[in-house]
């Protein structure tokens, strides 16, 4: 599995820093935001160094898939109530227009009660 060794989401994947881990399993972990926004904030990451949304390719397919198709488990898990009254919002910021500051794809989930820090 490729890591980049200055990247702090790489670190975490390998317990080089610590997080406040929600799920991992093979090819993805989640963890808790460090700054959350909202009542529950965590991020969703592919183990492997992809730096963004840019760098995907079709045999990124199945990964992305799974990963998506974790959000919602992983979001009652963690106190979000269930749709359609409770949800959460679901964000990929992707380059320096889209407010990425970590340079590695993570799916942010957000979601609880109203208002939110931001958004
Ligand atoms: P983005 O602006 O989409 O790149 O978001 C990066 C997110 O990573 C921000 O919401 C940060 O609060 C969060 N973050 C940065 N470092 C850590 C860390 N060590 N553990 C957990 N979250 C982090
Ligand atoms: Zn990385």
């Amino acid at each position: 599995m490729h890591h980049d060794d200055h990247c702090i989401f790489c670190k975490i994947v390998q317990r080089h820093i610590p997080s406040k881990l929600v799920y991992e399993d093979d090819e993805m972990m989640a963890f808790h935001d460090i700054h959350p926004w909202a009542p529950v904030h965590f991020l969703i990451i592919p183990k492997e160094h992809i730096a963004s949304m840019a760098q995907l390719k079709d045999q990124h397919s199945a990964l992305l898939g799974r990963m998506m198709i974790k959000v919602d488990e992983l979001a009652r898990q963690e106190g979000c109530l269930p749709y359609p009254q409770g949800g959460y919002r679901l964000m990929v910021n992707t380059g320096d227009h889209g407010g990425q500051e970590v340079h590695h794809l993570h799916l942010h989930v957000m979601g609880g009660p109203r208002p939110w820090a931001k958004g």
